[in-house]
């Protein structure tokens, strides 16, 4: 019987993708909204792709409206994809992010999903660049299932609840995020947070949170189960 959720982050927790990700989703915004689209001056770590183009187009002076995500998204699958096909930028899993998901899959205490900021197509597009197999995750929790980040975890518990047909509690779940949104959203809920230090914020400033554990990166797989089964 399946015990805890592990939810992992994307950028910068399970993989990077050397600036493909935002050069697809700037590209696909001047595509649609213009040539002055762009994310200079914005916050794109731990944010929703959703909220990161609505921030975009309210520096455009644009106003929102519900059907530009569905126009960008295309785009932005689009531009992406061009990257990672062409070559000139490639995702990586970051260091022991293999291993661990292996471990994870060959343990019956632990499901394991996604939570993450982007959309879905975009984020197994990613996922599949940087070679990691989409099939181990059951649970998915995406960018536009929530007004914010913080809205997700709940997002992923009635899925895992469904998926288990049983009840579930967030003391059971794990995120393992790379930035202090990451933290904030697990905590707002009650989940236990692991953050890794892979991503935009580094080992000081994760230090300053309520994270559980900050750990370099993913690398200690023993380490990070034991501390995981600790429930
Ligand atoms: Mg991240």
């Amino acid at each position: 019987m399946s015990e805890i959720l592990i939810l992992f982050d994307i950028d910068g927790t399970l993989l990077r993708t050397n600036g493909a990700g935002v050069s697809g989703f700037v590209e696909a915004g001047q595509r649609v909204f213009g040539i002055d689209f762009s994310l200079e001056g914005l916050l794109v770590g731990g944010q929703l792709d959703p909220l990161i183009l609505q921030r975009a187009l309210d520096k455009l002076g644009i106003e929102h409206n519900d059907a530009h995500l569905d126009i960008f998204r295309p785009h932005y699958h689009e531009c992406l994809k061009r990257h990672f096909d062409s070559g000139d930028r490639s995702a990586v899993a970051m260091p022991g992010v293999h291993d661990l998901l292996n471990q994870l899959a060959d343990h019956e205490a632990f499901d394991v999903g996604v939570l993450t900021g982007n959309l879905r197509e975009t984020g197994e597009l990613k996922l599949t660049a940087a070679g990691i197999d989409h099939a181990h995750f059951h649970i998915h929790a995406w960018g536009d299932e929530g007004e914010a980040r913080h809205e997700l975890p709940p997002v992923a518990m009635s899925r895992w609840q469904a998926h288990r047909s049983a009840d579930r509690v967030f003391e059971q779940t794990v995120i393992i995020g790379d930035t202090v949104h990451d933290v904030s959203c697990g905590k707002a809920n009650g989940c236990r947070v692991l953050a890794v230090c892979t991503g935009v914020d580094d080992r000081e400033t994760l230090e300053q949170t309520e994270a559980d554990l900050v750990v370099d990166d993913l690398s200690d797989t023993d380490g990070i189960m034991s501390w995981l089964m600790r429930a």
